[in-house]
């Protein structure tokens, strides 16, 4: 269990241009780490979890000045300081600032957030929220990955991926105290999440003139096409309406495209022209109708 100790924060610099971050990393990270598990006769330490709890959380500010690009402070143990086999709470909020960047581009960010720490060999990571639960194997924490470290990869990797959006980024990790970070999660965290998902609820299929197609598993299933409505989220949850708004104005020639809804033909089982026309098309003549909120009659490709 976590030392009773108490922790004052500790500062770290980071380099702030994303090549000089990405030659900085140490740990074998990639693709091929996807899905992870470390089991616990491999793990050195477990964060958050059932055991204890946790949260991860992106922040994105619109105020320049509370975002120090590249700085890390740390409230607690360093993974490499904590005892083998323990379990510990585990916060970090990732604070971006962007000239471009708003509220609407969060869930975008915060995909590559979460991108860096499941590639990399040796860290476990499963859920998100207050339900964060994170496993480090004894390789990797006796290897030198660090707090830090873990911050290098995600802020290289959100730089890399967002160049005209994303100018600073800063993260605070706090690794003690459950009590206060519990006390984080009922009164910093939550109302963020509820105000976020308000508004992802807010919408409805009415109030839209478009919805949004996506193709990017025509990679290997070759008719696939899924629509994205504001109530009617793809099987994979990947992309929601809002998130799909945004990602085709930064991409609009990419795996996303967006279509007129038209005509109403079946308001019980969602069914428009629009939709009909555009899986047509995108499904190379394969599927022909479609059914929004159905499941056994034209549904959904899965
Ligand atoms: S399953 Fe998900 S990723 Fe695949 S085409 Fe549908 S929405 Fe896109």
């Amino acid at each position: 269990m976590a030392e009773e100790k108490t922790w004052e924060p500790r500062v770290f610099q980071l380099p702030t241009d994303p090549e000089e971050l990405a030659e900085g990393i140490t740990v074998n990270f990639g693709p091929r780490y996807l899905g992870e598990r470390v089991l616990r006769e491999d793990m050195f330490v477990e964060l958050g979890g059932p055991k204890s709890c946790g949260f991860d959380l992106l922040v994105t500010e619109s105020d320049p000045t509370k975002v120090t690009d590249g700085k890390v402070t740390l409230i607690g143990p360093d993974f490499n300081e904590m005892e083998q086999g323990g379990i510990y709470p585990f916060v970090w909020i990732l604070r971006v600032y962007g000239a471009n960047l708003t509220e609407r581009h969060t869930s975008l960010v915060e995909r590559n957030l979460i991108e860096f720490q499941d590639q990399v060999e040796g860290y476990m990571r499963v859920n998100t929220r207050q339900y964060l639960w994170t496993r480090l194997t004894k390789k990797l924490v006796k290897g030198g990955f660090t707090a830090a470290e873990l911050a290098r990869g995600t802020m290289m990797m959100i730089k890399a991926a967002l160049p005209d959006m994303v100018d600073a980024i800063e993260a605070e990790f706090r690794t003690c105290d459950p009590d206060a970070v519990r006390d984080q999660i009922e009164n910093y965290a939550m109302p963020i999440w509820d105000k976020r998902d308000r508004y992802i609820g807010e919408r409805k299929d009415d109030d839209v003139e478009h919805f949004f197609g996506c193709t990017l598993c025509q990679t290997f299933a070759f008719n696939h096409v899924c629509v994205i409505a504001p109530e009617r989220p793809p099987f994979c949850g990947i992309t929601m309406y809002d998130d799909a708004e945004i990602i085709i104005e930064m991409d609009p020639h990419g795996y996303l495209h967006k279509f007129q809804k038209g005509n109403l033909i079946d308001e019980l089982q969602g069914e428009y022209e629009g939709i009909n026309d555009a899986v047509r098309q995108k499904s190379n003549d394969t599927i022909k109708r479609l059914h929004l909120y159905s499941t056994i009659s034209y549904p959904q490709t899965s």
